[in-house]
């Protein structure tokens, strides 16, 4: 059976694929993407900001940012198209978060980790105690 899904972008019943938009969704921005692919190509467009883009192409910046997040667009290629970080909104230039956020990340996975090792080796230590209370009993 195939599974039905509802397009993210229109709404509509669709049959689940490895996209989460519908086939009329996705060849529309299968063209908005080659529009702004085509754009960039353009040496004299290499600079170009993402408010010149969204004007001069007519997409919608939404769409140019997931372009960018999905790697299908490089911004590091374009020096003007940067995007703000999903967590602080700095502008950064490929993934979705920026390398602060990235790094503060990683230290709170760390902590996390550390923190659990530790409240292990205390719950066993304690186990420990109780043991040698019972044999001493
Ligand atoms: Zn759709
Ligand atoms: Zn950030």
């Amino acid at each position: 059976m195939a599974e039905l899904a509802n397009c993210t972008r229109c709404d509509t019943l669709y049959v689940k694929t490895m996209r989460d938009i519908c086939q009329g969704c996705y060849q529309e921005e299968e063209a908005a993407f080659k529009v702004v692919y085509r754009f960039l190509m353009d040496q004299k467009n290499r600079e170009a900001s993402m408010a010149e883009i969204v004007e001069v192409t007519g997409i919608d910046e939404a769409l140019i940012i997931k372009f960018l997040k999905e790697g299908r667009l490089q911004a590091s290629q374009f020096p003007n198209l940067a995007y703000a970080c999903e967590q602080c909104g700095t502008s950064i230039v490929s993934g979705r978060i920026c390398s602060h956020c990235t790094a503060q990340l990683k230290q709170a996975l760390n902590e996390h980790e550390a923190l659990q090792t530790k409240s292990q080796s205390k719950h066993k230590s304690d186990k420990d105690k109780t043991n040698t209370y019972y044999f001493f009993k």
